[in-house]
């Protein structure tokens, strides 16, 4: 018997024993056989478990994504109001520009802004056809309106300091009636009250009560206050941007020299100091070196609040 072995069975019921004869290749055949069910089984029960494990992962995978898409998109619905703010603010900008007299910005460089259009990403191919649309959708309007915000950033800065300018050029300019009382004389040749002969009179007459609060017709400097035989007391103010203006016959000054002045500022009364013919304001305005007439300066709201202010 060589290499294999017999296998006895004694039935319990008396029977004879029965033997068995098994082969070393049998045996041997029947080991490796059930070696290989054995391996086979824990094989396809590991791989069950992994491929199920896997399994779960791409479903969490997928979960997450279909979440992730469905954020980016409900952000795009979001920016698309901020788009619609955007539009809003772009109208804005455009009558803001018409009031402060600066040329259209144009509505290409609106739309666009100053970059060119969204570069677009088509070079991904991890990114399925739809998610790389919805990414590419609110990753162009965001680019858009970040040009577009940047755009009107430095178009509101241009409208604000251009207002800030012309405010400051109208707080400087003369523009109202500097008192009350009615004008008994105004810019230009006129026989002269003393000696009856043609002259220039390079101001405007306004004649009330002595002491008559007399205002600054602009912001400004006083840069003389002092006495002549001619105009009596005087005080100069300079407004800057070439304005000058001289106020004569005056009774008492509230200022001194190089004292700053506000429009509507009470600067003196008026009086009758001087060569004049009775109690009167003699105002002159001065542009660039140059007499210019006084009514010019005098404009239809000051002398609305003039009223309002009394007297
Ligand atoms: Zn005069």
């Amino acid at each position: 018997m060589k290499g294999g072995f017999t296998l006895w069975f004694f039935p319990h019921d008396r029977t004879p024993p029965k033997a068995l004869y098994v082969s070393a290749k049998a045996f041997w055949t029947a080991v490796v056989l059930a070696a290989v069910l054995l391996g086979a089984f824990a094989f396809h029960t590991v791989g069950y478990y992994r491929k199920s494990a896997r399994e779960e992962e791409l479903r969490k995978l997928r979960a997450e994504r279909n979440e992730l898409l469905d954020r980016v998109a409900s952000m795009g619905r979001r920016l698309r109001e901020l788009d619609a703010h955007m539009r809003e603010l772009m109208a804005q900008d455009k009558a803001l520009r018409i009031l402060a007299d600066l040329p259209d910005l144009g509505d290409d460089l609106r739309v666009v802004g100053t970059g060119g259009p969204a570069v677009r990403d088509s070079g991904s191919v991890l990114l399925s056809p739809d998610a790389l649309a919805t990414l590419e959708d609110v990753g162009g309007l965001l680019d858009r309106l970040l040009r577009q915000a940047e755009l009107e950033r430095e178009s509101f800065e241009t409208i604000r300091r251009r207002l800030a300018a012309d405010k400051n050029l109208r707080d400087h300019t003369p523009s109202i009636k500097p008192c009350a009382g009615y004008y008994s004389s105004g810019f230009g040749m006129r026989k002269d009250p003393f000696t009856g002969r043609w002259t220039m009179h390079y101001g405007l007459d306004i004649a009330n009560r002595p002491g008559t609060p007399i205002y600054a017709t602009a912001d400004g400097k006083v840069i003389a206050n002092f006495y002549t035989r001619g105009l009596g007391r005087v005080i100069i103010i300079d407004h800057g941007y070439g304005y000058r203006t001289v106020y004569g016959h005056l009774r008492r000054t509230f200022v001194r020299r190089g004292q700053k002045v506000k429009r509507w500022q009470k600067i003196a009364e008026m009086g009758n100091s001087g060569r004049s013919t009775g109690p009167h304001l003699h105002y002159e305005v001065w542009h660039n070196g140059r007499p210019v007439n006084p009514i010019n300066y005098i404009f239809t709201e000051d002398r609305t609040l003039l009223a309002y202010r009394g007297r």
